[in-house]
């Protein structure tokens, strides 16, 4: 036998929303009809015109390596389209493309992270934090932040190892949205302990009420602040993987080498489609928000219905995640083994999520409304 794998790899935990994806995967192989509530994979077919500027790029015979950081009319379509979304003015010099928002948060990670540095990450948040963060060679911190972030919470876990803090808004798994307030009390904190901020902002498109605030657009925010974004949620393209970073002033040159020794670059027709996708922006993603806004508001009010369970509707997203008077990952395995409908733990997300189940409201209506007659059929006791 060779010397075993790496300890970085061998500590790693799996994803639990890959891992639920997969198994609702081969269950529906072997004839079970399971309905998937787990994954953040909407059900939207991708835009004809979308897949017909992938496929054109092919047919000319665009299928070469291109520039490291991302095609150039891309980039300036990134730029536009923040300048409109989120009011901050970037320079398309600053942005590199990515495979996916999941790679533009590694990306950012490994930049600023070594020798155990800590970063800050929320908790309940999304399974990937934690695992990126200590592939990147840091020490995962949590911070509880269920329904609001505050200084307390913030001075609770800083330390002088601390290097970085993850801030994701709107939020996997709650649907939350930070206000002005915490987000200029998070860049505040992170200015006062020199921290860079990794900003993940891949659900901003999926807002229903309030604004959207990022720390981008404070005072020194953009010194700081690492954008990590993504087409995958807004657009339908999840199987694409193009997602995009946005790096504070002279910072690429030096990220971009990290990029030319492992992925080279996305693929031009990648690159294309997602050029055409966000040149359609204003036409498909106001009818994609709507569609989920409305999935949101009735599954809120039918699971409230059922006893034992309580919950909200949230301002962004296309989660729900109520809270059930019973242990969370009873719940959740009861309803797959005896309902065939698959949530995800709320503690799975870490500590806070716990007594909470994530809804992922990217089924069928039919199979949605479905899952919600059984759960009202079944409810949570054991
Ligand atoms: N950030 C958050 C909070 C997410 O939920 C996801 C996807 N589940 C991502 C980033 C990355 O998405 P992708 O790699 O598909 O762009």
């Amino acid at each position: 036998m060779p010397k075993p794998l790496s300890d970085r790899f061998l500590g790693l935990r799996p994803s639990a929303t890959v891992e639920m994806t997969e198994r609702v995967r081969n269950a529906r192989a072997a004839g079970r009809k399971i309905i998937g509530l787990s994954s953040g994979d909407p059900n939207i077919d991708t835009d004809p015109r979308i897949i017909a500027a992938a496929e054109g790029t092919m047919r000319r015979g665009d299928t070469r390596y291109g520039p490291p950081a991302g095609l150039a009319p891309l980039r300036e379509a990134i730029v536009a389209r923040e300048a409109k979304r989120s009011g901050v003015a970037y320079d398309p010099a600053d942005v590199i493309v990515t495979p996916g928002g999941k790679f533009a948060l590694l990306t950012a990670l490994m930049a600023v992270t070594q020798g155990g540095d800590e970063v800050l990450l929320p908790e309940p948040g999304w399974v990937s934090y934690g695992p990126c963060v200590a592939l990147a060679g840091g020490t995962p911190v949590g911070i509880s932040m269920l329904d609001r972030i505050d200084e307390a919470a913030l001075a609770r876990v800083v330390s002088e190892r601390s290097k970085a803090i993850i801030v994701n808004s709107p939020v996997n798994p709650t649907g939350r949205v930070f206000s002005a307030e915490e987000i200029a009390c998070v860049h505040g904190f992170a200015q006062r302990h020199d921290l860079w901020i990794l900003f993940d902002q891949v659900y901003s498109d999926l807002l229903y009420a309030g604004e959207f605030s990022t720390p981008a657009r404070l005072p020194g925010g953009r010194e700081r602040v690492i954008v990590i974004d993504s087409l995958s949620k807004s657009f339908g393209m999840t199987g694409w993987r193009l997602g995009y970073l946005v790096l504070p002033p002279g910072l690429a040159k030096t990220v971009l080498k990290f990029i030319q020794h492992s992925i080279y670059c996305v693929p031009n027709f990648v690159q294309h489609a997602g050029i055409t996708a966000l040149s359609l922006a204003d036409e498909l993603v106001p009818a994609y928000r709507a569609m989920f806004r409305s999935r949101l508001k009735t599954a809120a009010e039918r699971l409230s219905s059922v006893p034992g369970i309580r919950c909200a509707m949230p301002p962004a997203t296309f989660y729900l995640f109520p809270s059930v008077a019973a242990p969370d990952a009873d719940v959740a395995r009861r309803w797959l083994d005896e309902i065939d409908v698959a949530t995800v733990p709320g503690s799975s997300f870490g500590r806070g999520g716990a007594g909470h189940l994530r809804m992922s409201l990217t089924c069928s209506e039919r199979e949605l409304d479905d899952a919600l007659a059984r759960i009202a059929r079944v409810g949570i006791a054991a």
